[in-house]
């Protein structure tokens, strides 16, 4: 096992405020590792793996695979070559998939990296195959998702083909997990286990998070969670079962009074209804804030907490700004210098991403590198 840099590398910071900080994100890692360990209870018997893809879903790479690896995870994913290999760096022992498959010419770099393919047809079989030396790799089958995996059909030719590999796992990927009752689900399932038949003893996955909570407990001996591990709800019909990982804070940077009918931000989306205290924070897209979260006369969208009162979003987000309406925060917190929460215990990603008509994943994956990022509970 790699070995654990202690804590203090994992570059904290003053609590708010340095003085120069606008926005700060705290990664809280032993609510990644907790989260981590409740999936592996739901999953039983299975192997709780963790797909890290994406800088662990935005939160950074290291630190979260160093919690990870703590908790007792052995199993990654990623997406690509250039992940695999950040991964193998933090985790000298631990078995790294790439998703991606076998990109044309890079079996080279993924053999340097002990990184095992999820190959995803008959050609990359062959590919890999033709290395030599048998090389390790996950088949991926596709049961509807339509983006890449060896068809059902072709299960028979794969297996054929995989005797010039060592198969080291089976998998397949859900379309609409997150829907509890989708038929989809149960026919995915069915065709996976058709598949799967022609790899005996071969270990299988099937579940990312919200399929860990299906009826048909789908875990079959490795199941592969991204968001729940990042405090995303994977059951959007049901209370949450896991914890927040990521927290959100801007400062206010300025305030102000304004008289009914003046108007806020770029192209003068939102004008004052009534007499209005604004605050203006220091995060905008380009720190990861939509611009779907605009508001605009008539359409109320993002919310932040001000001394822990909702307050809305006015105007459009810009680059470096979102405006807030202040009116009803307490005066002392409503102050240029206070901080205010975007995301945390009250605000959850899902809460975030359905007021910016987005969903939870791409709010955790956008969230800036402009932040100070802070990691406690290592
Ligand atoms: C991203 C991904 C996962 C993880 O999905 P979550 O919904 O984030 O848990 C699992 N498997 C595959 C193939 C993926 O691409």
């Amino acid at each position: 096992m790699g070995i654990i840099e202690p804590a203090v590398r994992l570059r904290p910071r003053t609590e708010p405020s340095d003085p120069a900080e606008t926005g700060v994100l705290t990664v809280d890692l032993s609510a990644l590792a907790e989260n981590w360990r409740t999936l592996a209870r739901v999953a039983g018997d299975a192997e709780c793996g963790a797909v890290v893809k994406a800088d662990a879903y935005g939160l950074g790479l290291a630190p979260a695979m160093r919690a990870l690896l703590l908790a007792g995870c052995r199993t990654f994913f990623v997406a690509n070559v250039l992940e695999g290999e950040a991964a193998r760096m933090v985790a000298p022992d631990a078995t790294i998939y790439v998703l991606d498959g076998l990109v044309p010419g890079a079996a080279r770099r993924l053999m340097a990296a002990d990184l095992i393919p999820a190959l995803g047809s008959l050609g990359e079989i062959d590919e890999w195959a033709a290395t030599g030396r048998r090389p390790k790799a996950a088949i991926h089958f596709d049961t509807g998702m339509n983006r890449f995996g060896v068809p059902i059909h072709e299960a028979a030719q794969a297996a054929d083909r995989a005797r010039h590999i060592t198969p080291t796992l089976v998998m397949s990927h859900f379309v609409s997990s997150q829907m509890r009752d989708e038929p989809r689900n149960e026919r995915q399932i069915e065709a996976f286990l058709d598949a799967r038949a022609r790899f005996a003893n071969i270990p299988a996955s099937m579940s990312n998070s919200s399929a860990v909570f299906l009826p048909q407990r789908p875990h079959f001996d490795l199941i592969r969670p991204g968001y729940a591990l990042y405090g995303g709800n994977p059951t959007p019909y049901a209370e949450c079962p896991v914890r927040p990982v990521a927290r959100l804070k801007a400062r206010i940077l300025s305030v102000r009074e304004i008289e009914p009918g003046v108007c806020v931000g770029y192209d003068a989306l939102w004008s004052a209804p009534k007499r209005a205290r604004i605050a203006t924070i220091g995060v905008g897209y380009a720190d990861g804030v939509p611009v779907g979260a605009t508001a605009c006369d008539g359409k109320t969208a993002g919310e932040a907490l001000v001394g822990g009162v909702r307050c809305p979003f006015i105007g459009r987000v810009s680059m470096d700004y979102v405006v807030l309406d202040v009116s009803k925060a307490p005066k002392d917190a409503a102050q240029r210098g206070e901080w205010v929460e975007l995301l945390g215990d009250e605000i959850c990603v899902e809460e975030a991403a359905s007021r910016a008509g987005t969903i939870g994943y791409e709010i955790l994956t956008r969230l800036g590198m402009r932040f100070s990022r802070r990691y406690i509970g290592a």
